[in-house]
């Protein structure tokens, strides 16, 4: 379900829409440029696409029968136009199109590719909706449904902490003020006391059109506020401009704890994590085995092949490393050409084990680089004893590590100082 249905009779603004969609987003596109290509492309494979973009003027339906046809597949639909009017704006949003866009320059054809990525990501975004009246309810769900949100309902604040219990991953919650028992301002500050602002993002509905209120549910810790009546377009503006935010926040709190060239933990979050590890293991409730592994001979592969030879080098040993944890286990790139591995609850036999396929794993890959085919190898250092603290059980990793190069390299070494 990964596929873009572009229905365009404009071959150019077609092809730039396919250009944008796939180099910028890595969205795979299938161009139709009439009603009757779309109506055969669909005919087969309707199933492989989830989302369409489509001009309401084709040579071959004028009337913008287009959207009828996307729609009755169950399509989520985005409508190109050559003008926009309130009329149209009406008959548009009566069909539960997505959005519609005036065609005229590249700045469209970026907004809608924009669009289009993000549909794509909402498919994954749990939403709650709390309301005690049903039609509000159902009237919030449905838009949301419409930018393909997964959505949850609640018909009160405690049904709604119980949900947030049950199903983790809920990014936002839209709530009313006015509900029996728990109203909108209680649910949001109990709300708080579990999930922070940047984790899970509330928006607060009021029917009031009172400002008052609205200020209210911010003061309680809510993210945002909608006065009913709204309009469509705000209503979503407003989503998805709190939905953004909240990625936004976690990009940054990955990348704070990842190496950027391997996508591993840095040392940063692994002294973190290992610290934690280290403390319960001298409590005796874990064993660990701490491997800390340096390419053999790495200057050489920069010396020979390049800077950028070396990086590839070191992205296939990162991606060789994920292979051989488990979960639960803690890999990092310390920097450099040095990585490291904290097995949790692993005997020693069974880390000699692992580090020793590890080793293996290397020194037999093959790592295409242009038109040759590098090879390298790594020596390792373990100690399964945690010792009195967890710089002491680096060091003596590190200490059989110069073993292990000393003894030849492409070795592992698990005893001795
Ligand atoms: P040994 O077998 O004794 O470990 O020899 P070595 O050549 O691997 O070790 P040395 O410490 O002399 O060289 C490590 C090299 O790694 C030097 C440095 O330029 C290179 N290096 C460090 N970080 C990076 C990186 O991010 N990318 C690339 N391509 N090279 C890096
Ligand atoms: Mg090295
Ligand atoms: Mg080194």
């Amino acid at each position: 379900m990964e596929r873009v249905l572009v229905v365009e009779n404009t071959r150019l603004f077609a092809h730039l829409l396919k250009k944008e969609l796939e180099t910028r987003y890595g969205h795979k596109v299938t161009l139709a440029a009439s009603f009757a290509e779309a109506k055969e492309i669909l005919s087969r494979e309707a199933s492989s696409f989830f989302a369409a973009l489509l001009d309401l003027n084709l040579p071959d339906a004028p009337q913008g029968e287009i959207v009828d046809l996307v729609i009755g597949f169950g399509l989520p639909a985005i409508v190109f136009t050559g003008e926009l009017s309130d009329e149209l704006r009406e008959k548009m949003l009566e069909k539960r199109v997505i959005d519609y866009v005036l065609k005229e320059s590249a700045s469209s054809i970026g907004y809608v590719s924009g669009l289009v990525d993000r549909i794509s990501r909402n498919r994954a975004i749990k939403v709650l909706v709390v309301d005690d009246s049903k039609s509000a309810r159902s009237m919030l769900t449905q838009l949301l449904r419409i930018h393909q949100f997964q959505v949850l309902e609640a018909e009160s604040g405690v049904e709604a902490l119980s949900l947030l219990e049950q199903q983790p991953g809920i990014r936002l919650v839209l709530t009313d003020y006015n509900m029996p028992e728990m109203d909108g301002f209680e649910l949001t500050r109990r709300i708080r006391q579990k999930y922070d602002k940047n984790q899970m993002a509330v928006i607060g509905v009021s029917s009031y059109g009172n400002n008052v209120l609205s200020a209210r549910f911010i003061k309680h810790g809510a993210n945002d506020f909608i006065n009913k009546p709204f309009l469509t377009e705000e209503f979503y503006v407003r989503v998805t401009q709190n939905i953004e935010i909240i990625e936004f926040i976690q990009t940054l709190q990955e990348t704070s704890v990842r190496d950027y060239l391997t996508g591993l933990h840095n040392r940063r979050y692994f002294m973190e994590m290992a610290e934690k590890l280290h403390a319960a293991a001298r409590r005796g409730s874990m064993k660990l085995a701490f491997g800390l592994l340096d390419v053999d001979f790495f200057k050489k592969v920069n010396d020979q092949y390049g800077h950028e030879a070396g990086d590839e080098v070191l992205r296939r040993i990162a991606l060789i490393l994920r292979e051989h944890v488990r979960q639960g286990d803690l890999a990092a790139r310390l920097g450099g050409e040095e990585f490291c591995l904290m097995l949790v609850n692993t005997s020693q036999a069974g880390a000699v084990i692992l580090f020793e396929r590890l080793r293996t794993a290397i020194a037999n890959e093959g790592i295409e680089y242009k038109d040759q085919t590098l090879r390298v190898t790594a020596s390792i250092g373990v100690s399964c004893d945690p010792g009195e603290s967890l710089n002491l059980m680096m060091d003596q990793a590190d200490q059989r590590l110069y073993a292990a190069k000393h003894g030849g390299r492409n070795k592992v070494v698990f005893e001795g100082e």
